[in-house]
């Protein structure tokens, strides 16, 4: 039998870890969720599993370009790629020093290591030929046309209200990274990897090079965790679970799937693309792909979901 201290998981944080529904986004908000984040992350080490983090970064890259277009006059603009780097850094600062210090507490000393993290992609994926990710700021119509040209952006009208750049979401297909996260993990290091489903990158003439895109955090978060041979694979986000008829008066919380029921679900639509879709998607794939059981459910109940307890459970 195989114990607790060799197991492997990989854990994708939603957004809530970082920032609440409502709140601006100030450091010290951020702050205060991460730390309460790490009490369940560190609740799950503390049990003798070894870890690797993976998490999204909407608000925060969203943020990074609002300043980029901001100052564009002053200072030019980066490019997508490179604001996706600045969020590993900016969030993987953040896990490591506040699960750093709640590992302490508890008396154990170990490593908490952030990797600036390549995920690749295909350049001739069909995503590339239908963008279908809003971010950064809002434009108004004008603005909007005059970037469309000037940029060669594509921008659309955002269900949400306004004008906004909406880029491709390619499937990730490797990790660039991943003997680096594997021989981290062996000498006993816990990973943060894939920040914002990592920095996208296509292969061309031998060289691998960013793309201006956006892969979606739990589908990259799956290709850690199936890379990994990881045990068992998490999403923790800001819900109790996978529902069905999901915010109608028949709602239902479903506990436990099998990788086949899943699949038919996610089939008839229940879950839609940008939120619970990829959740359902990437323990679908997870699962298919040889891992023991996918889980998701809330951040604040982080230990109960991997015990079964609450949440949503997908298995073969
Ligand atoms: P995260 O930042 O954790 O990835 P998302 O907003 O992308 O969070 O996804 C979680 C959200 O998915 C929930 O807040 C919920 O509103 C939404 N959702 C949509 N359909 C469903 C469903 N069928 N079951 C559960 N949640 C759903
Ligand atoms: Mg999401």
């Amino acid at each position: 039998m195989t114990s607790n201290k060799e197991r492997l998981i990989v854990i994708a944080l939603g957004g809530n870890a970082f920032l609440r529904k409502g709140q601006k986004g100030y450091a010290w908000e951020q702050w205060n969720n991460v730390k309460n984040a790490m009490k369940q992350i560190a609740d799950i080490i503390e049990k003798g599993y070894r870890v690797v983090l993976t998490h999204g970064n909407g608000p925060q890259v969203g943020n990074i370009l609002e300043w980029m277009e901001a100052l564009k006059d002053r200072l030019p603009p980066l490019t997508m790629d490179i604001a996706n780097a600045m969020t590993q850094g900016w969030i993987g600062y953040m896990i490591q020093q506040a699960l750093h210090n709640e590992l302490k507490k508890r008396g154990i000393n170990k490593t908490v290591v952030t990797i600036v993290n390549q995920v690749l992609v295909d350049k001739d994926d069909p995503a590339f030929e239908n963008p279908t990710k809003y971010v950064g700021p809002y434009y108004d119509e004008e603005t909007a046309k005059k970037l469309m040209k000037e940029k060669n952006w594509v921008i659309k009208l955002d269900p949400r209200g306004g004008w906004r750049r909406v880029v491709p979401s390619p499937n990730p297909i490797d990790n660039i990274e991943k003997e680096a996260i594997k021989k981290l993990l062996k000498d006993g290091f816990i990973v943060i990897a894939s920040g914002g489903g990592g920095i996208p990158v296509v292969r061309e003439n031998g060289e691998i090079k960013g793309v201006e895109a956006v892969i979606d955090k739990d589908l990259a978060s799956e290709k850690v965790a199936t890379l990994l041979s990881a045990d068992y694979f998490v999403s923790l986000t800001d819900v109790e679970g996978v529902y069905i008829n999901f915010k109608k008066p028949d709602q239902k919380l479903l506990r436990d799937l099998t990788v086949d029921e899943a699949e038919k679900l996610y089939n008839e639509g229940h879950f839609p693309p940008g939120s619970m879709g990829p959740k359902v998607l990437a323990a679908i794939r997870f699962v298919k792909n040889g891992g023991k059981a996918a889980f998701i459910g809330h951040l604040e109940k982080a230990k109960d979901v991997i015990e079964g307890k609450t949440g949503t459970k997908i298995h073969s």
